[in-house]
Protein backbone atom coordinates (compact mmCIF):
# COMPACT_ATOMS: atom_id res chain seq x y z
CA UNK A 1 0.00 0.00 0.00
CA UNK A 2 1.53 3.43 -0.93
CA UNK A 3 2.55 5.86 2.07
CA UNK A 4 1.48 9.41 1.13
CA UNK A 5 2.82 10.49 4.59
CA UNK A 6 5.71 12.19 5.68
CA UNK A 7 8.14 9.71 7.47
CA UNK A 8 11.24 8.78 9.43
CA UNK A 9 12.58 5.75 8.90
CA UNK A 10 14.72 3.73 11.49
CA UNK A 11 17.48 1.27 10.45
CA UNK A 12 18.38 -0.94 12.97
CA UNK A 13 21.49 -3.09 11.84
CA UNK A 14 21.53 -6.24 14.22
CA UNK A 15 22.85 -10.05 14.62
CA UNK A 16 20.28 -12.04 12.68
CA UNK A 17 19.06 -9.01 10.39
CA UNK A 18 19.07 -5.43 9.24
CA UNK A 19 15.47 -4.21 9.49
CA UNK A 20 14.52 -0.67 7.63
CA UNK A 21 10.92 0.78 10.07
CA UNK A 22 8.92 3.39 8.38
CA UNK A 23 6.98 5.46 11.47
CA UNK A 24 4.23 8.02 10.82
CA UNK A 25 3.06 10.49 13.53
CA UNK A 26 3.76 9.65 16.77
CA UNK A 27 5.48 6.15 16.15
CA UNK A 28 2.97 4.06 14.42
CA UNK A 29 4.29 1.81 12.29
CA UNK A 30 3.67 1.57 8.57
CA UNK A 31 5.72 -0.03 7.03
CA UNK A 32 9.18 -2.40 7.39
CA UNK A 33 11.34 -4.60 5.66
CA UNK A 34 13.98 -7.15 6.86
CA UNK A 35 17.28 -8.78 5.48
CA UNK A 36 18.94 -11.79 6.59
CA UNK A 37 21.95 -12.46 7.55
CA UNK A 38 24.12 -15.59 8.65
CA UNK A 39 27.24 -15.98 11.51
CA UNK A 40 30.15 -16.54 9.67
CA UNK A 41 31.95 -19.58 12.77
CA UNK A 42 35.02 -20.00 10.69
CA UNK A 43 36.71 -21.57 14.01
CA UNK A 44 35.09 -23.05 17.68
CA UNK A 45 34.28 -19.96 19.47
CA UNK A 46 34.72 -17.25 16.46
CA UNK A 47 31.90 -15.23 15.19
CA UNK A 48 32.16 -13.61 12.31
CA UNK A 49 30.30 -11.49 9.29
CA UNK A 50 30.33 -10.21 5.88
CA UNK A 51 30.83 -6.77 6.21
CA UNK A 52 29.57 -5.99 2.41
CA UNK A 53 26.52 -8.54 3.14
CA UNK A 54 25.64 -6.39 5.92
CA UNK A 55 26.34 -2.84 4.07
CA UNK A 56 24.07 -4.58 1.07
CA UNK A 57 21.37 -5.31 3.83
CA UNK A 58 21.38 -1.65 4.86
CA UNK A 59 20.70 -0.41 1.09
CA UNK A 60 18.09 -3.40 0.29
CA UNK A 61 15.80 -3.01 3.07
CA UNK A 62 15.33 0.65 2.61
CA UNK A 63 15.53 0.29 -1.10
CA UNK A 64 12.48 -2.23 -0.09
CA UNK A 65 10.48 -0.28 1.88
CA UNK A 66 10.61 2.78 -0.68
CA UNK A 67 9.63 1.29 -3.50
CA UNK A 68 7.39 -0.98 -2.05
CA UNK A 69 4.98 1.98 -0.12
CA UNK A 70 5.87 4.11 -2.88
CA UNK A 71 7.64 6.87 -0.50
CA UNK A 72 9.24 9.38 -2.27
CA UNK A 73 12.81 10.80 -1.79
CA UNK A 74 10.91 14.61 -0.52
CA UNK A 75 8.35 12.35 2.36
CA UNK A 76 11.50 11.29 4.25
CA UNK A 77 12.31 13.64 6.92
CA UNK A 78 14.92 12.15 8.69
CA UNK A 79 16.98 8.23 9.13
CA UNK A 80 18.19 7.58 12.37
CA UNK A 81 20.65 4.51 12.58
CA UNK A 82 20.76 1.50 15.30
CA UNK A 83 23.17 -0.97 15.42
CA UNK A 84 24.27 -4.31 17.72
CA UNK A 85 26.86 -2.93 19.85
CA UNK A 86 30.68 -4.58 19.93
CA UNK A 87 31.51 -5.19 16.90
CA UNK A 88 34.88 -4.46 15.07
CA UNK A 89 36.92 -4.86 12.15
CA UNK A 90 39.69 -3.46 10.58
CA UNK A 91 40.09 -1.56 7.10
CA UNK A 92 43.45 -0.75 5.11
CA UNK A 93 44.07 3.06 3.97
CA UNK A 94 41.38 3.33 1.21
CA UNK A 95 38.67 1.50 3.12
CA UNK A 96 38.83 -1.70 2.49
CA UNK A 97 38.28 -4.66 5.13
CA UNK A 98 41.55 -6.48 6.18
CA UNK A 99 39.46 -9.00 8.08
CA UNK A 100 35.77 -9.77 8.78
CA UNK A 101 33.12 -8.18 11.27
CA UNK A 102 33.95 -9.77 14.24
CA UNK A 103 30.95 -9.82 16.53
CA UNK A 104 29.59 -9.46 20.11
CA UNK A 105 29.45 -13.82 20.15
CA UNK A 106 32.68 -13.80 19.32
CA UNK A 107 34.82 -15.34 22.07
CA UNK A 108 38.33 -15.98 20.78
CA UNK A 109 39.69 -13.51 23.27
CA UNK A 110 39.16 -15.34 26.17
CA UNK A 111 42.81 -15.29 27.02
CA UNK A 112 42.85 -12.19 26.61
CA UNK A 113 40.28 -10.75 28.56
CA UNK A 114 41.57 -12.82 31.60
CA UNK A 115 44.93 -10.76 31.24
CA UNK A 116 43.45 -7.49 31.08
CA UNK A 117 41.58 -8.14 34.22
CA UNK A 118 44.45 -9.41 35.95
CA UNK A 119 47.51 -7.44 34.56
CA UNK A 120 46.26 -4.53 33.56
CA UNK A 121 43.93 -3.38 36.51
CA UNK A 122 40.73 -4.59 34.21
CA UNK A 123 38.08 -3.51 36.67
CA UNK A 124 39.63 0.32 37.04
CA UNK A 125 39.88 0.11 32.65
CA UNK A 126 36.27 -1.11 33.33
CA UNK A 127 35.39 1.65 35.46
CA UNK A 128 36.46 4.77 33.40
CA UNK A 129 34.72 2.90 30.20
CA UNK A 130 31.43 1.46 31.78
CA UNK A 131 32.54 -1.86 29.89
CA UNK A 132 32.97 -5.14 31.55
CA UNK A 133 35.85 -6.89 30.37
CA UNK A 134 34.76 -9.56 28.07
CA UNK A 135 35.37 -11.24 25.30
CA UNK A 136 32.31 -10.05 23.92
CA UNK A 137 33.77 -6.34 23.43
CA UNK A 138 36.60 -4.78 21.30
CA UNK A 139 39.23 -4.10 23.62
CA UNK A 140 40.36 -7.68 24.02
CA UNK A 141 39.36 -8.22 20.17
CA UNK A 142 41.87 -5.69 19.58
CA UNK A 143 44.48 -6.95 21.90
CA UNK A 144 43.76 -10.59 20.34
CA UNK A 145 44.56 -9.04 16.67
CA UNK A 146 47.59 -7.46 17.55
CA UNK A 147 48.77 -11.25 18.95
CA UNK A 148 47.65 -13.71 16.81
CA UNK A 149 47.97 -11.50 13.39
CA UNK A 150 50.02 -8.80 13.99
CA UNK A 151 50.74 -8.14 10.42
CA UNK A 152 47.06 -7.02 9.99
CA UNK A 153 46.69 -5.03 13.42
CA UNK A 154 50.00 -3.05 11.82
CA UNK A 155 48.37 -2.85 8.24
CA UNK A 156 44.80 -1.71 9.61
CA UNK A 157 44.71 2.20 8.68
CA UNK A 158 41.16 1.98 11.06
CA UNK A 159 39.32 -0.09 13.67
CA UNK A 160 35.38 0.77 13.29
CA UNK A 161 32.03 -0.93 14.05
CA UNK A 162 29.71 -2.38 11.77
CA UNK A 163 27.63 1.04 11.64
CA UNK A 164 31.37 3.11 11.42
CA UNK A 165 31.76 0.76 8.01
CA UNK A 166 27.84 1.44 6.80
CA UNK A 167 28.60 5.33 7.23
CA UNK A 168 32.04 5.55 5.91
CA UNK A 169 30.58 3.78 2.64
CA UNK A 170 27.88 6.17 2.27
CA UNK A 171 30.05 9.26 3.15
CA UNK A 172 33.56 8.44 2.92
CA UNK A 173 33.79 9.69 6.54
CA UNK A 174 34.94 7.66 9.36
CA UNK A 175 32.72 8.32 12.42
CA UNK A 176 31.32 6.60 15.44
CA UNK A 177 28.38 8.10 18.11
CA UNK A 178 29.03 8.38 21.16
CA UNK A 179 26.88 5.52 22.26
CA UNK A 180 28.67 2.89 20.45
CA UNK A 181 31.50 3.75 21.50
CA UNK A 182 30.94 3.89 24.79
CA UNK A 183 30.66 -0.02 24.50
CA UNK A 184 34.11 -0.33 23.19
CA UNK A 185 36.32 -0.74 26.12
CA UNK A 186 38.37 1.76 24.42
CA UNK A 187 36.37 5.15 25.63
CA UNK A 188 36.46 6.83 28.93
CA UNK A 189 32.70 7.75 30.00
CA UNK A 190 33.05 11.30 31.81
CA UNK A 191 35.11 13.11 29.19
CA UNK A 192 33.26 11.28 26.24
CA UNK A 193 36.37 10.92 24.98
CA UNK A 194 39.33 7.98 23.98
CA UNK A 195 41.15 6.90 27.32
CA UNK A 196 44.16 7.67 26.77
CA UNK A 197 45.25 4.73 28.85
CA UNK A 198 43.36 2.01 26.81
CA UNK A 199 45.02 3.07 23.66
CA UNK A 200 48.74 3.20 24.61
CA UNK A 201 47.41 -0.07 26.12
CA UNK A 202 47.62 -0.79 22.27
CA UNK A 203 49.86 0.46 21.07
CA UNK A 204 47.51 2.76 18.97
CA UNK A 205 46.64 6.42 18.39
CA UNK A 206 43.32 8.24 17.78
CA UNK A 207 44.06 8.47 14.32
CA UNK A 208 43.25 5.12 13.57
CA UNK A 209 39.69 5.42 15.26
CA UNK A 210 36.94 6.84 13.85
CA UNK A 211 35.99 10.74 15.19
CA UNK A 212 33.77 10.58 17.95
CA UNK A 213 29.93 12.37 17.83
CA UNK A 214 27.24 12.31 19.88
CA UNK A 215 24.37 10.68 19.40
CA UNK A 216 22.25 13.35 17.37
CA UNK A 217 25.09 13.88 14.72
CA UNK A 218 23.45 14.70 11.71
CA UNK A 219 25.05 13.48 8.11
CA UNK A 220 24.10 14.41 4.66
CA UNK A 221 25.28 14.50 1.07
CA UNK A 222 25.38 10.38 0.92
CA UNK A 223 27.05 8.89 -2.14
CA UNK A 224 24.33 9.51 -4.97
CA UNK A 225 24.34 5.92 -6.17
CA UNK A 226 23.88 4.67 -2.68
CA UNK A 227 20.69 7.22 -2.55
CA UNK A 228 19.41 6.77 -5.18
CA UNK A 229 19.61 2.46 -4.59
CA UNK A 230 17.72 3.13 -1.47
CA UNK A 231 15.47 5.75 -2.49
CA UNK A 232 16.26 9.05 -0.45
CA UNK A 233 17.37 11.91 -1.11
CA UNK A 234 21.61 12.35 -1.12
CA UNK A 235 20.76 15.10 1.27
CA UNK A 236 18.25 13.39 3.89
CA UNK A 237 19.14 14.21 7.33
CA UNK A 238 20.72 10.87 8.59
CA UNK A 239 20.97 11.21 12.41
CA UNK A 240 23.73 8.73 13.55
CA UNK A 241 21.65 7.34 16.36
CA UNK A 242 22.99 5.05 18.74
CA UNK A 243 23.47 1.18 20.46
CA UNK A 244 20.45 -1.31 19.94
CA UNK A 245 20.50 -1.70 23.30
CA UNK A 246 20.50 1.92 24.04
CA UNK A 247 17.89 2.68 22.00
CA UNK A 248 15.74 -0.68 23.05
CA UNK A 249 14.83 1.71 26.22
CA UNK A 250 13.64 4.51 24.32
CA UNK A 251 11.82 2.54 22.14
CA UNK A 252 9.49 0.60 24.67
CA UNK A 253 9.26 3.73 26.96
CA UNK A 254 11.62 3.35 29.86
CA UNK A 255 13.08 6.62 29.53
CA UNK A 256 13.48 8.32 33.10
CA UNK A 257 15.67 7.54 35.32
CA UNK A 258 14.84 4.34 37.56
CA UNK A 259 12.83 3.41 34.31
CA UNK A 260 13.96 0.19 33.66
CA UNK A 261 13.28 -2.42 30.37
CA UNK A 262 13.76 -6.21 30.75
CA UNK A 263 13.58 -7.61 27.83
CA UNK A 264 13.97 -11.72 27.12
CA UNK A 265 13.97 -12.94 23.59
CA UNK A 266 16.87 -15.76 23.26
CA UNK A 267 19.19 -13.94 25.16
CA UNK A 268 17.81 -11.13 27.95
CA UNK A 269 18.95 -8.05 29.69
CA UNK A 270 18.12 -5.78 32.07
CA UNK A 271 18.76 -1.62 31.43
CA UNK A 272 17.64 1.60 33.07
CA UNK A 273 18.10 4.81 32.99
CA UNK A 274 20.61 6.85 35.46
CA UNK A 275 21.75 10.55 34.66
CA UNK A 276 25.15 10.44 35.16
CA UNK A 277 27.37 8.12 33.96
CA UNK A 278 27.43 4.97 36.77
CA UNK A 279 29.46 1.67 37.39
CA UNK A 280 29.34 -1.02 40.34
CA UNK A 281 32.79 -1.12 42.52
CA UNK A 282 32.55 -4.83 41.74
CA UNK A 283 32.20 -4.81 37.74
CA UNK A 284 28.88 -6.45 37.28
CA UNK A 285 27.13 -4.10 35.28
CA UNK A 286 27.39 -2.08 31.89
CA UNK A 287 27.13 1.94 31.28
CA UNK A 288 26.25 3.06 28.41
CA UNK A 289 26.07 6.79 26.41
CA UNK A 290 23.03 7.68 25.12
CA UNK A 291 22.79 11.52 25.13
CA UNK A 292 24.26 13.90 27.55
CA UNK A 293 22.61 13.47 30.84
CA UNK A 294 21.33 10.05 29.73
CA UNK A 295 23.08 6.58 30.81
CA UNK A 296 21.85 3.40 30.66
CA UNK A 297 22.73 1.11 33.25
CA UNK A 298 22.13 -2.54 32.89
CA UNK A 299 23.45 -6.34 32.60
CA UNK A 300 22.82 -8.48 29.52
CA UNK A 301 22.46 -12.51 30.44
CA UNK A 302 23.35 -15.41 27.80
CA UNK A 303 20.43 -17.71 29.42
CA UNK A 304 17.22 -16.54 28.42
CA UNK A 305 14.42 -17.60 26.13
CA UNK A 306 17.14 -20.05 24.43
CA UNK A 307 16.50 -22.37 27.51
CA UNK A 308 12.77 -22.76 26.41
CA UNK A 309 14.07 -23.33 22.97
CA UNK A 310 16.38 -25.57 24.10
CA UNK A 311 13.41 -27.78 26.33
CA UNK A 312 11.10 -28.01 22.81
CA UNK A 313 13.70 -28.86 20.80
CA UNK A 314 15.65 -31.80 22.65
CA UNK A 315 13.13 -32.93 24.85
CA UNK A 316 9.65 -31.63 23.42
CA UNK A 317 8.75 -34.38 20.42
CA UNK A 318 5.74 -34.88 21.92
CA UNK A 319 4.92 -31.17 21.98
CA UNK A 320 5.48 -30.41 19.15
CA UNK A 321 3.83 -33.21 17.71
CA UNK A 322 0.47 -32.12 19.12
CA UNK A 323 1.22 -28.73 18.53
CA UNK A 324 1.29 -29.22 14.95
CA UNK A 325 -1.36 -31.30 14.77
CA UNK A 326 -4.00 -28.57 16.85
CA UNK A 327 -2.29 -25.63 15.03
CA UNK A 328 -0.70 -23.73 17.89
CA UNK A 329 2.49 -23.02 19.38
CA UNK A 330 4.59 -25.56 21.09
CA UNK A 331 5.88 -22.90 23.85
CA UNK A 332 2.14 -22.52 24.62
CA UNK A 333 1.60 -25.88 25.07
CA UNK A 334 5.12 -26.67 27.24
CA UNK A 335 4.12 -23.56 29.36
CA UNK A 336 0.58 -24.61 29.70
CA UNK A 337 2.31 -27.94 31.76
CA UNK A 338 4.42 -26.13 33.64
CA UNK A 339 0.99 -23.94 34.96
CA UNK A 340 0.22 -27.31 36.72
CA UNK A 341 2.97 -26.97 38.82
CA UNK A 342 3.01 -24.87 41.68
CA UNK A 343 5.41 -21.84 42.37
CA UNK A 344 9.20 -23.37 43.23
CA UNK A 345 8.45 -27.21 41.13
CA UNK A 346 7.88 -28.72 44.58
CA UNK A 347 11.60 -28.08 45.39
CA UNK A 348 13.10 -28.53 41.64
CA UNK A 349 16.13 -25.54 41.09
CA UNK A 350 17.68 -25.18 38.14
CA UNK A 351 20.41 -22.66 37.62
CA UNK A 352 20.42 -21.65 33.48
CA UNK A 353 23.78 -21.03 32.57
CA UNK A 354 23.84 -23.57 30.00
CA UNK A 355 26.34 -20.63 27.71
CA UNK A 356 28.19 -19.65 30.72
CA UNK A 357 26.97 -16.04 32.29
CA UNK A 358 27.48 -12.51 31.61
CA UNK A 359 25.77 -10.17 34.02
CA UNK A 360 26.27 -10.31 36.94
CA UNK A 361 28.40 -13.21 37.28
CA UNK A 362 30.54 -12.62 34.26
CA UNK A 363 31.92 -16.68 33.99
CA UNK A 364 31.95 -18.46 30.87
CA UNK A 365 33.18 -21.56 32.76
CA UNK A 366 29.65 -21.49 34.86
CA UNK A 367 27.43 -24.60 33.45
CA UNK A 368 23.33 -25.62 33.62
CA UNK A 369 22.47 -27.63 37.00
CA UNK A 370 18.93 -29.30 38.12
CA UNK A 371 19.35 -29.55 41.92
CA UNK A 372 16.92 -31.18 44.16
CA UNK A 373 15.40 -33.72 41.91
CA UNK A 374 13.44 -36.44 43.30
CA UNK A 375 11.07 -38.92 42.52
CA UNK A 376 7.83 -37.20 42.44
CA UNK A 377 9.27 -34.59 39.92
CA UNK A 378 7.59 -34.85 36.24
CA UNK A 379 8.04 -33.39 33.00
CA UNK A 380 6.11 -30.40 34.09
CA UNK A 381 8.07 -29.84 37.17
CA UNK A 382 11.30 -29.57 34.79
CA UNK A 383 9.83 -27.11 32.47
CA UNK A 384 8.65 -25.03 35.06
CA UNK A 385 12.07 -24.93 36.90
CA UNK A 386 13.85 -23.64 33.40
CA UNK A 387 11.15 -20.75 33.29
CA UNK A 388 11.94 -20.02 36.53
CA UNK A 389 15.68 -20.51 36.49
CA UNK A 390 15.80 -17.86 33.53
CA UNK A 391 13.69 -15.54 35.87
CA UNK A 392 15.77 -16.10 38.13
CA UNK A 393 18.64 -14.87 36.52
CA UNK A 394 17.08 -12.00 35.60
CA UNK A 395 16.30 -11.34 38.84
CA UNK A 396 20.07 -11.76 39.96
CA UNK A 397 20.85 -9.18 37.29
CA UNK A 398 18.14 -6.63 38.16
CA UNK A 399 19.07 -6.81 42.02
CA UNK A 400 23.58 -6.03 40.57
CA UNK A 401 22.04 -3.02 38.96
CA UNK A 402 19.56 -1.56 41.96
CA UNK A 403 22.67 -1.76 43.97
CA UNK A 404 24.18 0.44 41.54
CA UNK A 405 21.39 2.97 40.41
CA UNK A 406 18.76 2.32 43.04
CA UNK A 407 15.43 0.66 43.31
CA UNK A 408 13.20 0.46 40.04
CA UNK A 409 10.72 2.73 39.41
CA UNK A 410 9.07 1.48 36.17
CA UNK A 411 9.54 -2.30 34.94
CA UNK A 412 8.88 -2.67 31.27
CA UNK A 413 8.79 -6.16 29.27
CA UNK A 414 9.45 -7.68 25.78
CA UNK A 415 10.86 -9.97 23.85
CA UNK A 416 9.58 -13.81 22.84
CA UNK A 417 8.96 -14.51 26.62
CA UNK A 418 6.49 -11.66 26.96
CA UNK A 419 4.45 -13.74 24.72
CA UNK A 420 3.27 -15.88 27.92
CA UNK A 421 1.46 -14.21 29.90
CA UNK A 422 2.03 -16.76 32.81
CA UNK A 423 6.11 -16.05 32.04
CA UNK A 424 5.25 -12.76 33.01
CA UNK A 425 3.32 -13.14 36.24
CA UNK A 426 6.01 -15.81 37.17
CA UNK A 427 8.75 -12.95 36.53
CA UNK A 428 6.60 -10.19 38.46
CA UNK A 429 6.34 -12.58 41.29
CA UNK A 430 9.60 -13.03 41.37
CA UNK A 431 10.50 -9.31 41.45
CA UNK A 432 7.90 -8.56 43.86
CA UNK A 433 7.14 -6.06 41.67
CA UNK A 434 4.25 -4.64 38.91
CA UNK A 435 5.18 -4.98 35.38
CA UNK A 436 3.82 -2.87 32.44
CA UNK A 437 3.79 -5.25 28.93
CA UNK A 438 4.13 -2.08 26.47
CA UNK A 439 2.83 -2.72 22.70
CA UNK A 440 6.29 -2.34 21.05
CA UNK A 441 7.21 -2.95 17.56
CA UNK A 442 10.87 -2.71 16.77
CA UNK A 443 11.85 -0.86 20.15
CA UNK A 444 15.56 -0.14 18.53
CA UNK A 445 14.22 1.33 15.12
CA UNK A 446 11.85 2.99 17.26
CA UNK A 447 14.43 4.48 19.56
CA UNK A 448 16.45 5.41 16.41
CA UNK A 449 13.70 7.18 14.35
CA UNK A 450 12.88 9.33 17.98
CA UNK A 451 16.95 10.55 18.46
CA UNK A 452 16.66 11.74 14.28
CA UNK A 453 13.15 13.79 15.25
CA UNK A 454 14.92 15.06 18.41
CA UNK A 455 18.13 15.57 16.63
CA UNK A 456 15.90 17.60 14.17
CA UNK A 457 14.19 19.40 17.07
CA UNK A 458 10.66 17.95 16.16
CA UNK A 459 11.06 16.20 19.49
CA UNK A 460 11.75 18.31 22.42
CA UNK A 461 13.01 15.43 24.89
CA UNK A 462 13.38 11.86 24.12
CA UNK A 463 10.24 11.52 27.10
CA UNK A 464 8.03 11.78 25.16
CA UNK A 465 7.95 9.01 23.28
CA UNK A 466 6.66 7.56 25.91
CA UNK A 467 3.31 9.17 25.06
CA UNK A 468 3.71 7.76 21.81
CA UNK A 469 3.65 3.99 23.58
CA UNK A 470 0.27 2.02 24.62
CA UNK A 471 0.19 -0.62 27.48
CA UNK A 472 -1.16 -3.85 26.55
CA UNK A 473 -1.14 -5.80 30.14
CA UNK A 474 0.27 -5.14 33.71
CA UNK A 475 0.73 -7.93 36.05
CA UNK A 476 0.76 -7.49 39.70
CA UNK A 477 2.98 -9.63 41.68
CA UNK A 478 1.29 -12.12 44.07
CA UNK A 479 2.83 -12.07 47.73
CA UNK A 480 2.54 -15.75 47.78
CA UNK A 481 4.35 -16.83 45.39
CA UNK A 482 6.96 -13.67 45.98
CA UNK A 483 7.86 -15.46 49.25
CA UNK A 484 8.42 -18.96 48.03
CA UNK A 485 10.45 -17.60 45.14
CA UNK A 486 12.72 -15.49 47.71
CA UNK A 487 13.96 -18.09 49.62
CA UNK A 488 14.09 -19.91 46.64
CA UNK A 489 16.24 -17.49 44.93
CA UNK A 490 18.71 -17.26 48.24
CA UNK A 491 19.09 -20.76 47.56
CA UNK A 492 19.87 -20.15 43.82
CA UNK A 493 22.68 -17.39 44.28
CA UNK A 494 24.43 -19.63 47.46
CA UNK A 495 24.02 -22.91 45.30
CA UNK A 496 26.18 -20.69 42.31
CA UNK A 497 29.01 -19.60 44.66
CA UNK A 498 29.01 -23.15 45.84
CA UNK A 499 29.91 -24.30 42.67
CA UNK A 500 32.27 -21.50 41.11
CA UNK A 501 35.03 -24.10 41.47
CA UNK A 502 33.38 -26.79 40.35
CA UNK A 503 32.04 -25.45 37.29
CA UNK A 504 35.60 -24.78 36.02
CA UNK A 505 36.80 -28.46 36.46
CA UNK A 506 33.34 -29.81 34.59
CA UNK A 507 34.08 -26.89 31.58
CA UNK A 508 37.40 -27.91 31.66
CA UNK A 509 36.57 -31.71 31.21
CA UNK A 510 34.03 -30.89 28.24
CA UNK A 511 36.81 -28.71 26.42
CA UNK A 512 39.08 -31.84 26.60
CA UNK A 513 36.02 -34.30 25.62
CA UNK A 514 35.51 -31.89 22.84
CA UNK A 515 38.86 -32.09 21.49
P1 LIG B 1 15.08 -13.48 19.37
O1 LIG B 1 14.65 -12.80 18.12
O2 LIG B 1 16.16 -12.80 20.11
O3 LIG B 1 15.31 -14.98 19.19
P2 LIG B 1 12.30 -13.71 20.20
O4 LIG B 1 11.54 -12.53 20.57
O5 LIG B 1 12.06 -14.38 18.90
O6 LIG B 1 13.85 -13.37 20.39
O7 LIG B 1 12.05 -14.77 21.36
C1 LIG B 1 12.50 -16.02 21.31
C2 LIG B 1 12.23 -16.73 22.62
O8 LIG B 1 10.99 -16.27 23.21
C3 LIG B 1 11.99 -18.20 22.43
O9 LIG B 1 13.22 -18.89 22.45
C4 LIG B 1 11.11 -18.57 23.61
O10 LIG B 1 11.86 -18.85 24.75
C5 LIG B 1 10.31 -17.32 23.86
N1 LIG B 1 8.94 -17.45 23.31
C6 LIG B 1 8.51 -17.19 22.07
N2 LIG B 1 7.19 -17.44 21.96
C7 LIG B 1 6.76 -17.86 23.18
C8 LIG B 1 5.50 -18.26 23.74
N3 LIG B 1 4.39 -18.29 23.00
N4 LIG B 1 5.48 -18.63 25.04
C9 LIG B 1 6.58 -18.60 25.79
N5 LIG B 1 7.79 -18.23 25.32
C10 LIG B 1 7.89 -17.86 24.04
Amino acid sequence: MAISEDVVIGIDIGTTSTKAVVFGERGRVLASHAVDYPIIQPHPGFAEQDPEELFAAVIQAVGAVTVRHGIRPQQVKAIGLSAAMHSMMALDKSGRPLTRLIIWADNRSVVQAERLLKEHHGLDIYRRTGTPIHPMSPLPKLLWLKEEEPDVFRQAHRFVSVKDYVLYRLYGDYVTDHSLASATGLFRLDTLDWDEDVLSLLGIGRERLPRLVPATHILQGMNKEWANKMGVSPDVPVVIGASDGVLANIGVGAVLPGEAAITIGTSGAVRTIATTPTTDEKGRTFCYALTPGYWVVGGPTNNGGILLRWLRDEFGAQEREVAKKLGVDPYDLLTKYAERVSPGAEGLVFLPFLSGERAPYWNANARGTFFGLGLHHKREHFIRAVMEGVCFSIVSVALAIRDVTGPMAEIRVSGGFAKSPFWRQMLSDMLGKPLIVPQTHEASALGAAAVALHALGEVPSLEMVKTWIDTTARHEPKEEHTLIYAELFDLYARLYERLKEEFDIIAAFQRRSGE
